[in-house]
């Protein structure tokens, strides 16, 4: 039994109330626990907390850092690899690649080093899950886990067209346990089918996907009904359609009434939260204002933001239609992908800029949702990573929320006409600890239902992460003395000292062997990929929990 004793640290610890008071925080191997009633039992090890800044470890619920589609892009970009420094073989760490998507092994340390300690991939096909597997198999320190892609996927539009919810029902839990993921995904429901096979999309909820007879309305409603009975930890997750489209808020809008009432998750709603003519860039503004006043009053929506970082990265989406408009924007090489029978994906490298008036208004419609959002459980710091920004951005983030004059100063270099198109530089809210502790640790946990993540709390996972207050939180932010992952010290005096393998986090609900068989013919008879090339091999949960 190792016990470990952080002492005198200054807790922020929102689950359980505790915002910024000087208490003892005591680990036993994997776990938070009490302080040991027999005084004879000592810490093997004390970290001297006093004057520091204690939080749980963060976590990051959406980012892109395994499967088939991250790795076309670490591929794709050798100029931006050769340009970025490499991370060098030490001891008991692999060498690796760092840059706008980097290798598995720097993704893990990376993040560890910022005091992140879970990260989930937000989009995987089904097909590809035994790659995903292989690839968080092979990053270190986190506990992780991924998203299925089910948005666009034959089987399931097949049976929501003919009614047949419990097949379609069966076919989800059948489908979370094969591949062994934690939520179900919708990206662009609808719409990439009808890429796929006409090479158009779906622009209204209410257009019908050809051949299939269902609609974006009908496979959001549907599935948000599913995951709900199925009571799986975390609800659906949903990337709307025309994501980055001027006068896309009408179908975001659209979307969140689609729920009806059922729980959804709105992801990097940043890049869905537009105004002005679909044809027309120049007519681009915020809608945040509306947008968040219909998320601020609807509890049961959840949104994370996709901030937008200006700088150098690579778009990588299951949403194929959009990597072909994104290439035509900005006249960069691009990459599509077509899964056969449930998903596609589109690559491109992208530079935010900030004399783009598109590109700054992205930017600050990001902070826009911060700042507009009243109540910061139902919102959670993402860049979408890569797509908006690396996940390093998100000390950035941080100081741009906590301080109003940053902002200010980041907006006297954008264009000018910026204040016209939306409202961030009225906005003078400031983020404290407190609330950046909710908004990257213990709302992500919320919302994706994780129990021992995101707090402090006896039985919590040994996940904690210590800053160092400084003058410039950015910097405070950027380097935190220690981070422990699963009790382990991984990062001291801001340096990584050892590396693990974390946990697989899935989910494994359940449902009735017999259903499967009519499920199995149904492939067979339709399909080259078999169905048996679904199940992901036991091997895979050597470190795993099942949560939900
Ligand atoms: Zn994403």
């Amino acid at each position: 039994m190792s016990l470990t004793l952080v002492k005198n640290g200054i807790l922020y610890d929102p689950k359980n109330g505790i915002d910024g008071q000087v208490s003892d925080l005591w680990l036993e191997d994997s776990k938070v626990v009490s302080a040991p009633v027999d005084s004879a039992k000592r810490p093997v090890r004390t970290i001297d907390a006093t004057g520091l800044v204690v939080m749980p470890g963060g976590i990051d619920m959406h980012c892109h850092i395994a499967g088939p589609k991250v790795n076309t892009a670490r591929k794709m970009i050798p100029e931006d690899k050769r340009a970025a420094p490499d991370i060098r073989r030490t001891s008991f760490s692999r060498s690796g690649t760092t840059g706008s998507v980097p290798s598995t092994f720097s993704t893990g340390y990376l993040y560890a080093g910022m005091g992140y300690t879970t990260a989930f991939d937000a989009a995987i096909p089904p097909i590809s899950a035994r790659h995903a597997h292989e690839e968080l198999q092979d990053t270190p320190i986190l506990d992780k886990g991924f998203y299925l892609l089910m948005g666009n996927n034959h089987y399931l539009m097949k049976q929501i067209a003919k009614g047949e919810i419990e097949r379609a029902k069966t076919y989800v839990s059948w489908l979370l346990n094969a591949a062994k993921g934690y939520a179900v995904k919708l990206v662009n429901p609808g719409g990439v089918e009808v890429w796929k096979t006409t090479g158009g999309n779906i622009f209204g909820l209410d257009e019908t996907v050809e051949h299939f007879d269902v609609t974006p309305r009908s496979i959001v409603r549907n599935l948000a009904s599913i995951v709900g009975e199925l009571k799986l930890p975390h609800p659906v997750h949903i990337h709307c359609n025309n994501l980055g489209i001027p006068g896309n808020a009408d179908s975001t809008l659209e979307t969140m009434k689609a729920l009806e009432g059922s729980r959804g998750h709105l992801t990097h709603i940043q890049f869905h939260s537009y105004g002005g003519d679909p044809d027309r860039q120049s007519t681009f503004y915020s809608r945040v204002l509306e947008l968040a006043e219909y998320v601020n009053t609807h509890r049961n929506i959840t949104v994370d933001v996709g901030q937008v970082m200006f700088g150098e990265t690579v778009s990588m989406t299951g949403d194929g239609p959009l990597g072909y408009f994104l290439h035509k924007v900005t006249g960069r090489k691009w990459f599509s992908g077509d899964t056969e029978m449930e998903s596609g994906c589109g690559i491109v490298p992208i530079t935010y800029r900030n004399k783009s008036m598109v590109h700054s208004l992205q930017w600050a419609i990001g902070l826009e949702w911060y700042l507009l959002m009243n109540d910061p459980w139902r919102i959670a710091m993402t860049t979408d990573h890569p797509n908006g920004a690396s996940f390093l951005a998100y000390p950035e983030i941080i100081a741009l929320l906590m301080d109003r004059s940053r902002r200010a100063d980041m907006l006297g270099t954008l264009p000018d006409r910026l204040k016209q198109k939306c409202q961030l530089p009225e906005l003078d809210r400031e983020y404290s600890l407190y609330e950046i502790a909710i908004i990257t640790r213990a709302a992500p946990a919320r919302i994706l239902g994780l129990p021992n993540k995101g707090h402090l709390a006896i039985g919590a996972d040994a996940d904690v992460t210590i800053y160092e207050p400084q003058n410039d939180i950015q910097t405070m932010f950027e380097l935190p003395k220690y981070v422990i992952q699963g009790g382990k010290i991984v990062v001291e005096d801001s340096e990584l000292r050892s590396s693990h393998i974390g946990k697989l986090l899935h989910t494994s609900p359940s449902y009735d062997e017999q259903n499967i068989d009519d499920i199995k013919t149904w492939f067979e008879e339709h399909y080259t990929i078999q169905f048996r090339n679904y199940p992901v091999d036991d091997h895979f949960l050597d470190r795993h929990e099942i949560v939900g």
